[in-house]
C-alpha cells in the first residue's frame, strides 16, 4: 500500500513539477535589468568617503563658482559676442568647462585619472522596490517609466544597471556580466529580459557578443547606438552646426511637454551659437579625448581618420586595443548576432526614432542623435530628400515581395534593416523619448512584459511606422481604413485625433498636396483633448503605389502661446502597382505656403515667430478660393 501512494505522489509531484516549468517559460517571469544611456548614471569621486563629491551631473554651485572665478573674463567675453566676436568666448566657456570637468578626465590608456564610480551595482539595491523605498530616484534613469513598470510587474524583480558612461563599451559588457550573474543567483533564474537605450544598447549588445544569449530572453533596444555617430568627430574637430528648431522642440519636450515655443524657432539659424561651440570645442576635447566611450561611439567611417589624428599609438595603446575591438569585430557582428538571437528563441526588438536633423549638423535623417540607419539598418534617404515615387526597396534582408518596409515618408526603407520584422520606427520621436508618448511606452511595456508582440503584423494598433503621438504634436492623422501614413480607395474620411494634454483644438483646413482630395471641416467642431473626429473627403486616390503625398492641418490650440497651428503629415499612396523606380528625389511639397507666394512676400512672412501664424492663415484662406 505504502508503495502505491509513494508511487501516486511521486507521480503528482513530477506531474506539477513540469506544470510548474510548462507555465513558468508560458508566463515569462524572468528578472528584467535597465541599462540607460550615456551618462545617465551619476558620478562621483570618492564615492562613500567623506571626500565624496559629486562629478555628474555637477552641482548648480560648481558651475556658478566657475563663472565667479573668472567672472572679468568671462563678462569681457561675453559682451565681444555683441560685436560678433565669438570665439574669445567660446575659448571662456570651453576652459570653465575643462575646470569644471577636471576629475572626468582620463588617462590617454582610458583607465580613470581620479577616483570616480557610481551607485554600486548589487541586486540587493539596485532593484526599484528598494530604491522606491529610500528615495535613490536620482539612480532610476527614467523616474517615471520605472515607476509605471513598477505598476505593471513587481519592481523587487526589475534592477538598474549604473555605469561609468566614460568606460568604453567592453569594460562595461564586462560588468554587466557581472551584474547579470549576480541578479540570476539573488532571484534563482535562468535568464534575464534586457530592455536597453541608446549606448546602454551597445553595452548591451557587446555583452551578449562576448557572453552569448544564454542568459537573455528578451532583448528590447530603444535607439541603440550599434552603429556609431558623427558627434565625436564634430566634438574633436570643433565642427558643430546646430538645427536649433530641432533642439529646441527636443528640451521643450523633456521640459514642458509641450512645443509652444520651439515652433518659433522653425528655419532659424543662429551662427552665434554655432561659433560659440565651436570655440568651446578645445576645452570640452581636453576632458573627453580619452573616454573609450567616444571612441567607441564613433561612426565607423570617422574612426581611422580620428584615431590617428588624437590618439598616439604608444600611450593609448590600451584604449585603442579595446576600441578597435568594438570597431573592427563586435560592431559588425550584431546585426548576424540579433538574427541568430531570434533563431535561438530570443524575443529581440529594435525601436528607432526618425525625421529630425542630428544635434551636431549633417543630413542624416535621425533623432538629434543618431542617424537612424545606423540604429536600424534601413536604408534612408539624406534629410530633405525621398524615395522616388514608386520605388519598391532594396530588399537586402527581407526580400518577401508581400512586404511593404517603405515608411509614409518615403525616408525609411526597412527592407535592409538589421530585423526588417521586428524594428518599430517613430517619425518625430526625439532621441531617448520613448517614454514621453504613449505609443512607444505601451508597445515597449508589452514587448518587455508579455508575449502579445511578436513582430509588426502581431497588432495593428502597434504598425512598423508610426507618427510620434507627444503631445508636443497636438495632432495625429490616420485614414479610415488603412495604418497610420497609408491612402487607399477603402479611405473615405480622415480620423485627426487631439493628442495634447489638456487642450481643445477646433479645425479650420485640411489641404492635400500631391493628391486632389477635397476635405469637409465644416462639421469637425471643437475635438477636446483625448479625442478625435472624422472628416470626409472627396477625390479620386491615383490607381499607383508608393507615390508621395502631404496632408496638411491647420487649427488653433486653445490655451497655448502660439495658437495658430499648422501640422505637416507625409503619406504613401497604396492603390495599386508600384513602377519600382529607384533612388532618391527631393522631398517636394515642403509648404504650399512656401511654394505658391511671391519669393519677397514668403521672405517676410516665413521669419521665425511669424511663420507658423501666417502659414496658418494662407492655408485658412486657400481653401476658401479652392
Ligand atoms: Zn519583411
Amino acid at each position: 500500500m505504502k508503495k502505491i501512494i509513494a508511487f501516486v505522489l511521486s507521480i503528482v509531484i513530477s506531474v506539477s513539477f513540469f506544470w510548474g516549468v510548462a507555465y513558468a517559460s508560458e508566463k515569462n517571469d524572468d528578472p528584467i535589468v535597465l541599462i540607460s544611456g550615456f551618462m545617465c548614471s551619476p558620478l562621483y569621486y570618492e564615492y562613500g568617503t567623506e571626500n565624496e563629491e559629486k562629478l555628474w551631473i555637477p552641482e548648480a554651485d560648481k558651475i556658478l563658482d566657475t563663472i565667479k572665478d573668472d567672472l572679468p573674463r568671462f563678462l569681457k567675453t561675453l559682451a565681444g559676442t555683441f560685436i560678433g566676436k565669438t570665439d574669445e568666448f567660446g575659448e571662456t566657456v570651453g576652459d570653465g568647462a575643462s575646470v569644471i570637468f577636471e576629475k572626468l578626465r582620463m588617462n590617454p590608456d582610458g583607465t580613470s585619472v581620479y577616483n570616480v564610480s557610481h551607485y554600486p551595482n548589487n541586486p540587493e539595491t539596485s532593484n526599484i522596490a528598494y530604491m522606491l523605498e529610500n528615495g535613490f530616484e536620482e539612480y532610476m534613469y527614467e523616474v517615471k517609466f520605472c515607476k509605471y513598470l513598477a505598476e505593471n510587474y513587481d519592481p523587487s524583480e526589475i534592477f538598474m544597471f549604473q555605469y561609468d558612461s566614460r568606460l568604453d563599451a567592453i569594460t562595461n559588457a564586462h560588468r554587466l556580466n557581472d551584474f547579470i550573474e549576480d541578479i540570476k543567483a539573488y532571484t534563482n533564474s535562468d535568464k534575464v529580459r534586457i530592455f536597453s537605450l541608446s549606448f546602454g544598447g551597445l553595452i548591451s549588445s557587446t555583452y551578449i557578443y562576448l557572453y552569448g544569449d544564454s542568459s537573455v530572453s528578451k532583448y528590447i533596444t530603444s535607439v541603440p547606438a550599434i552603429g556609431g555617430t558623427d558627434i565625436p568627430d564634430k566634438i574633436l574637430r570643433g565642427n558643430i552646426d546646430f538645427p536649433i528648431g530641432d533642439i529646441a522642440m527636443f528640451f521643450e519636450t523633456v521640459l514642458s511637454g509641450e512645443g509652444d515655443v520651439a515652433r518659433w524657432f522653425e528655419n532659424a539659424e543662429f551662427d552665434k551659437i554655432n561659433a560659440i561651440f565651436c570655440s568651446a570645442s578645445d576645452g570640452m576635447m581636453s576632458a573627453l579625448k580619452y573616454w573609450g566611450s567616444i571612441w567607441s561611439l564613433c561612426s565607423a567611417d570617422l574612426y581611422d581618420e580620428l584615431k590617428v589624428d588624437f590618439l598616439d599609438p604608444v600611450e593609448s595603446a590600451a584604449l585603442i586595443e579595446k576600441t578597435d575591438r568594438i570597431h573592427y569585430e563586435i560592431r559588425p557582428a550584431i546585426p548576424r548576432m540579433f538574427r541568430d538571437m531570434q533563431k535561438n528563441g530570443v524575443d529581440v526588438a529594435i525601436l528607432c526614432s526618425t525625421g529630425s536633423e542630428l544635434a551636431l549638423g549633417g543630413k542624416h535623417n535621425g533623432d538629434v542623435v543618431l542617424p537612424a540607419y545606423t540604429v536600424s539598418g534601413a536604408t534612408c534617404a539624406p534629410l530633405g530628400m525621398r524615395f522616388a515615387d514608386g520605388y519598391t526597396g532594396v530588399k537586402t534582408t527581407c526580400s518577401n515581395p508581400e512586404h511593404n518596409h517603405i515608411s509614409p515618408s518615403m525616408e525609411i526603407d526597412a527592407s535592409s534593416a538589421y530585423l526588417p520584422e521586428n524594428t518599430w520606427f517613430v517619425d518625430g520621436q526625439y532621441h531617448g523619448q520613448y517614454y514621453y508618448e504613449e505609443y512607444t511606452r505601451s508597445l515597449v511595456t508589452k514587448l518587455l512584459l508579455t508575449d502579445e508582440i511578436t513582430d509588426i503584423y502581431s497588432n495593428p494598433d502597434y504598425p512598423q511606422f508610426e507618427y510620434s503621438n507627444h503631445a508636443s504634436r497636438s495632432v495625429h492623422v490616420k485614414f479610415d481604413n488603412n495604418k497610420t501614413g497609408y491612402l487607399s480607395s477603402a479611405d473615405k474620411k480622415l480620423i485627426i485625433e487631439n493628442i495634447t494634454s489638456d487642450r481643445s483644438i477646433k479645425i479650420f483646413a485640411v489641404n492635400s498636396d500631391g493628391v486632389n482630395l477635397k476635405f469637409d471641416v465644416s462639421d469637425a467642431g471643437t475635438i477636446k483633448a483625448g479625442e478625435s473626429v472624422e472628416i470626409p473627403f472627396s477625390g479620386e486616390v491615383p490607381r499607383v503605389s508608393t507615390a508621395a503625398a502631404r496632408i496638411t492641418v491647420s487649427y488653433i490650440e486653445f490655451g497655448s502661446l502660439n495658437p495658430f497651428c499648422v501640422s505637416e503629415f507625409d503619406i504613401m499612396i497604396n492603390n495599386g502597382d508600384a513602377s519600382g523606380a529607384k533612388g532618391f528625389i527631393e522631398k517636394g511639397f515642403e509648404s504650399r505656403f512656401e511654394n505658391n507666394l511671391p519669393d519677397w512676400l514668403y521672405k517676410i512672412l516665413s521669419k521665425p515667430f511669424f511663420r507658423q501664424t501666417a502659414e496658418f492663415v494662407y492655408n485658412t484662406v486657400s481653401v476658401l478660393f479652392d
